[in-house]
């Protein structure tokens, strides 16, 4: 059997030093907004490149505090591809920021500066890359594109901890980032975490106001602001982990090698996640014509799998009052049918790369066998 993701076995190893974390938090009697939550926000700026992180509750916080901590007001128009998880469009419209979607590049499931550039328009004051599955988005190419139109940059870097753009890594590159530490995802809490980074001390200070609702100081509401703090302990487990992201990115890079290098050979299977250079591989996604099918073979042989993500964010119920129709983002729409996301994490072993490979091969030539 071979699960999707397994972090029983990706957290056994740091059993004892999440026991001190949670002995400390226990000791000092603080569980909120105390010193692991500094630190965590000192090496994770550092570890981005970054001058400042701001420590939240979730990505969905940081997208929605960051927006709101980026001088955006209500009414701004903000670009956002049409390919992403929901929390991109739903945090923008929370903050009543007028969303304009983009469509994404075929071959990588990415918004590029080109698809992009058709959904900017003057009243554009935001462009949202989100760096998906692990990929970093052509960064130089959108600061070019913000440069020439006056727009600010935001990246959603929930998916792409580490990923690299040359030697920099994401979430310095726009006016402010957005990471998830939610429990799948590359660097994941024990619960439910995330955090904003930036080198902007403007935008710093607007957010660790507005988590904190809007305070400057006990019971002085500058704004209107929400509780988005992160808890001390999942603050410590991170700076735990903090230390192994790089080894669990390349063990991932070497498994996504691997798959790529055993897909070779198969017409019907395309992989999307490793086209573009210096990802971190969140997730192995491949196209397939009749991948409904496939997963379902790949399910009767014990081989857990994703789609991400099956439904576009214009075609989700939510967006049904929005005016969009099926056809307005025809790539994102054909990657929403065909996506498959394989088994990835760094526990994985190059042979378990391989029994799925085999059992693709399996049920390609089982089509073939049926067909004649
Ligand atoms: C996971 C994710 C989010 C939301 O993060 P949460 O921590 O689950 O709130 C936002 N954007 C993208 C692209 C994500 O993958």
């Amino acid at each position: 059997m071979i699960p999707f993701v397994d972090l029983k076995r990706h957290h056994a190893t740091l059993r004892t030093k999440y026991l001190d974390v949670l002995s400390s938090a226990l000791d000092t009697g603080t569980f909120t907004s105390g010193v692991a939550v500094k630190q965590f926000e000192t090496e994770f700026a550092d570890y981005c490149q970054s001058s400042y992180c701001v420590g939240l509750a979730s990505g969905t916080d940081a997208l929605l505090v960051g927006f709101l901590a980026s001088a955006l007001v209500p009414g701004d128009e903000i670009v956002i591809p049409a390919n992403t998880f929901f929390a991109t469009v739903e945090a923008a419209l929370l903050a009543d920021l007028e969303v304009r979607l983009a469509d994404v590049d075929e071959s990588s499931g990415l918004m590029t500066p080109s698809t992009a550039s058709l959904a900017v328009s003057p009243r554009t004051r935001a462009i949202v890359p989100v760096h998906l599955f692990g990929q970093p988005c052509d960064m130089p190419g959108f600061q070019e594109l913000s440069r020439e139109r006056g727009i600010y940059v935001f990246e959603d870097a929930a998916q792409a901890h580490g990923a690299k753009v040359g030697l920099r890594r994401v979430g310095s590159f726009g006016l402010a980032a957005s990471f998830s530490f939610y429990p799948a995802k590359n660097l994941g809490a024990l619960g439910e975490a995330g955090a904003l980074v930036t080198n902007s001390e403007e935008v710093a200070s607007a957010a660790r106001e507005l988590r904190d609702h809007g305070q400057v100081r006990k019971y002085c509401h500058e704004r209107i602001g929400l509780n988005a703090r992160l808890d001390e302990i999942q603050a410590g487990f991170l700076s735990v982990q903090l230390g192994y992201l790089d080894h669990w990115n390349s063990r991932r890079q070497e498994l996504a090698e691997e798959y790529c290098y055993r897909l070779q050979g198969l017409d019907e299977i395309s992989p999307l996640s490793s086209t573009v250079e210096g990802s971190v591989h969140h997730l192995f996604v491949v196209r397939c014509k009749f991948r409904n099918e496939l997963r379902e073979h790949l399910a009767g042989e014990d081989i857990g799998t994703g789609v991400h993500y099956p439904v576009p964010v214009h075609l989700q119920p939510a967006m049904r009052e929005r005016g969009y129709d099926k056809g307005d983002f025809p790539a994102a729409e054909t990657l929403c049918e065909e996506v498959l996301s394989l088994p990835l994490f760094p526990e994985m072993s190059v042979e378990d790369v391989k029994y799925v490979v085999l059992s693709i091969e399996k049920f390609l030539s089982g089509r073939v066998g049926s067909a004649s």
